[in-house]
């Protein structure tokens, strides 16, 4: 493959060779195989300009630093970061951004176990802001429950369900998004990241799981 970081390496990169770097920088991450990141040469390899591959809208969480779990350095990656894995307008415009505008091969959209966010929201907080952030997340939470309510999985299926529900929002809301994701030029997938193991759970059987899911497995 060539080299990363530039026009070249993001207009040859099939979404499905952009999902494996991201499969195999995991793999090395829960491994201890991290590559030795030389931040300084990176510097120099970025400087005139980013080609990153894949787009990440992941929780604010500080245990979930996408660079971090999937082994990635400077320039590799666009990272949308808020509490709760959450999508609004502003959010969609920056991932619509990324994918056209910069050509960013993979979109996921990854939630983590043990979410405060998610806590918060289950327990009904007010306060501030917070409220709206967490009415958000209200949707997952019921569907969690029409899953099995007295499940010891809740809490994770909550998770997955908020993951779910983002990268609805995301397909539904977006024309841009929807259209490169139908030719194929976008790969989309959600992934729920496991603060007890550091392993990124990415969906499966995603079809099953979403409307949109069909194309998203086909295209990934
Ligand atoms: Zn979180």
């Amino acid at each position: 493959m060539m080299k990363k970081h530039s026009k070249e390496f993001l207009e040859q990169l099939t979404p499905e060779q952009g999902f494996n770097l991201l499969v195999e920088g995991n793999q090395r991450f829960i491994h201890s195989l991290n590559k030795d990141h030389d931040h300084l040469e990176m510097i120099n390899e970025t400087r005139d300009g980013q080609y990153p591959f894949a787009v990440i809208l992941s929780c604010m969480d500080s245990r979930t630093s996408v660079e971090l779990i999937f082994d990635q350095g400077l320039g590799d990656l666009f990272s949308i970061r808020i509490a709760g894995n959450i999508v609004n307008n502003d959010i969609i415009a920056s991932i619509e951004y990324a994918v056209k505008y910069v050509g960013s091969k993979v979109l996921v959209v990854l939630g983590h176990t043990e979410c405060g966010a998610i806590d918060s929201a289950k327990k009904g907080v007010k306060d501030g802001h917070i409220t709206e952030l967490l009415d958000r997340i209200q949707p997952s939470i019921s569907k969690a429950m029409l899953m099995d309510d007295s499940n010891y999985l809740f809490n994770e299926n909550v998770s997955y369900a908020n993951v779910e529900n983002s990268l609805e929002e995301i397909i539904t809301g977006s024309e841009i998004i929807k259209d490169l994701f139908t030719k194929g030029d976008l790969g989309i997938i959600g992934a729920v990241y496991n603060v007890n193991t550091g392993i990124v759970d990415f969906f499966k059987n995603i079809a099953k799981k979403t409307k949109v899911s069909n194309t998203a497995k086909a295209n990934i």
